[in-house]
C-alpha cells in the first residue's frame, strides 16, 4: 500500500481511524450545538450518550480518546466484556436495552445508569442488587408513546403509578423519562411524539418529583428531540458508522 511515505520513514502517529472517530464526534457535536442555539437552550444543556452496541472495544477506545465518556449498551453479556477490556478508562455506563429479570444484578452490578425500566417487579430488582457502598443507579422510566405493543414502555396512563412506586426504592434515583418513538421522517412527526414526551415528564414534575432527564433523540432526529427539550441523546450510527444486524 503506498501511504505516501519514503521507506524507512515514521508512520504517522494519528491513525486513520482516530481521525474519522474526531470527525464523526465533531459533527454530532456540531448537529447539537445548533439545535440547541435554535431551541434557545443553555450549550451545555444536553448530555452526548454514545451507543457503542455491536462495536468492539477497541472502537470504543477511540472515541474515548477524542474526549467521549458517556457509553451507552443494550446487551448484557457484550457490554460486560467491553467493560473488562476498558477498565484502565474512566466510562461511564448506561444500560439502554430491554431487561431480562435472570440480567439484573449484572447491570445493577455494572452501570451508572439505566434508561428502559418499563416494569416494577424488575425496578425492585436493580434496587434490591444494587450494591451498598456505590450511589444509587439512575434510573429513567421508558415511556411508550407510539402505541406500539411490540414495543418496550409504559403507557403514558401508567407513568404515576410506576414513578410513585419505584421513587420509595432505596436503590435507585429516579432521574426522568425515555422514549423510542417510532421513526418519522419529518421533522413536524418527529417532534410531536418527542412532545408527547416532553409533556408527560412535565406533569411527573408538577406532582413533586424532581426530575431532570428527558432521555429521547438518536441519529436521525436529535434535532427534533432537542427541540423538545431532551437532556440527554443516544447516539449509535452517527458515531460508529452503520451497525451489522445483532443476531
Ligand atoms: C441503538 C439505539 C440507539 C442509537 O440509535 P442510532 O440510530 O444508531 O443513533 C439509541 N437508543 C437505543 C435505545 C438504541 O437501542
Amino acid at each position: 500500500m503506498n501511504n505516501g511515505l519514503k521507506t524507512g520513514e515514521l508512520e504517522p502517529d494519528v491513525p486513520p481511524a482516530h481521525e474519522a472517530f474526531s470527525r464523526r464526534l465533531s459533527s454530532v457535536q456540531a448537529r447539537i450545538g445548533q439545535a440547541l442555539a435554535d431551541a434557545g437552550r443553555e450549550a451545555t444543556s444536553v448530555h452526548l450518550l454514545a451507543v457503542s452496541k455491536t462495536f468492539d472495544a477497541p472502537a470504543v477506545r477511540e472515541l474515548a480518546a477524542c474526549g467521549q465518556r458517556e457509553f451507552g449498551e443494550n446487551y448484557v453479556q457484550e457490554a460486560l466484556d467491553k467493560q473488562q477490556a476498558l477498565r484502565d478508562l474512566p466510562l461511564e455506563w448506561h444500560f439502554i436495552g430491554p431487561i431480562q429479570s435472570n440480567k439484573t444484578r449484572a447491570i445493577a452490578e455494572n452501570f451508572s445508569w439505566v434508561h428502559s425500566i418499563d416494569r416494577l417487579k424488575i425496578a425492585e430488582r436493580l434496587s434490591a442488587q444494587r450494591p451498598t457502598g456505590v450511589p444509587p443507579l439512575q434510573v429513567c422510566i421508558e415511556l411508550n408513546v407510539s402505541g406500539e405493543a411490540s414495543k418496550g414502555g409504559v403507557a403514558v396512563a401508567e407513568l404515576p403509578a410506576l414513578a410513585q412506586a419505584m421513587s420509595a426504592l432505596p436503590g435507585l434515583q429516579l432521574r426522568g423519562v425515555m422514549a423510542i418513538p417510532a421513526p418519522a421522517t419529518d421533522i413536524a412527526a418527529q417532534r410531536a411524539a418527542f412532545r408527547q414526551v416532553r409533556e408527560a415528564f412535565e406533569a411527573l414534575i408538577a406532582r413533586g418529583y424532581a426530575l431532570d432527564t428527558l432521555s429521547m433523540g438518536m441519529s436521525a432526529d436529535l434535532e427534533a428531540a432537542i427541540l423538545e427539550g431532551a437532556t440527554i441523546v443516544r447516539v449509535g450510527t452517527a458515531l460508529f458508522g452503520e451497525r451489522n444486524k445483532h443476531a
